[in-house]
């Protein structure tokens, strides 16, 4: 199935814009509970202003609220930065920390944000499940978990973990462009063949194809 899925998705890459470690934090943290699209609309302004965790940490929090209110949650989202811009200059000497252990020590970053930046930004492998990751995982019967981190290790024993971040952009984006949520479109599915699920979504070729998102809606 992973075969199938990397001949679907042979370029795999990051959808938020990013020019530095430091920006690729401040992207994914801003993308919780908000799309890629909309984060990369908002973010070219606010990296100008703030380019490094030392200006975002001298920002006022007002205008870091201003900037990122789009994204919703704003609030949070700009204490969120700017306690962790803080952080990366008291604690990091001003880099981002390529460890997951260290990485998670900062507000807003939990294991999936930190593993989206070790993959994307250091070249450190990592499983970063988000919604889309679990509910592939168990629709394709890889394991029954619910509980990401279990779902991290249990798909990890299954994929070699050079993969792993590839692996992790792949699902992300079989389950945004063809294995939705609510209603998956099977009759449209490389993976049919393979997959446990097949059959839970629309079986209907025409009405399927016009199900599956393309790389121009995320854009
Ligand atoms: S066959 Fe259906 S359930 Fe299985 S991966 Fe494809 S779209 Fe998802």
């Amino acid at each position: 199935m992973y075969r199938v899925l990397s001949k679907r998705y042979p370029d795999v890459k990051c959808e938020l814009d990013f020019q530095s470690p430091f920006q690729l934090l401040v992207a994914v943290v801003l993308s919780a509970q908000c799309t890629d699209k909309r984060v990369n609309q908002v973010t070219p302004a606010l990296f100008k202003k703030y380019p490094n965790p030392s200006k975002m940490a001298g920002c006022k929090i007002a205008d870091l609220e201003d900037a990122i209110r789009s994204t919703g949650f704003f609030r949070v989202k700009a204490k969120s930065i700017k306690t962790l811009s803080e952080m990366i200059l008291s604690n990091f000497h001003g880099d981002v920390p390529q460890t997951l252990d260290e990485l998670i020590t900062l507000p807003g970053v939990g294991r999936k944000t930190a593993n989206v930046v070790l993959g994307h930004a250091f070249g450190i492998p990592g499983i970063t499940v988000d919604t889309h990751f679990g509910r592939l995982s168990r629709r394709f019967g890889w394991t029954s978990e619910e509980d990401p981190v279990k779902v991290e290790f249990a798909v990890g024993k299954l994929i070699p973990e050079k993969e792993w971040t590839n692996l992790s952009q792949r699902m992300i984006w079989h389950g945004r462009r063809i294995c939705h949520s609510r209603k998956p479109a099977c009759a449209a599915c490389p993976l049919a063949d393979l997959c446990p699920s097949y059959g839970i979504g629309e079986m209907d070729k025409v009405k399927a194809m016009a199900m599956v998102k393309s790389d121009a809606d995320f854009r």
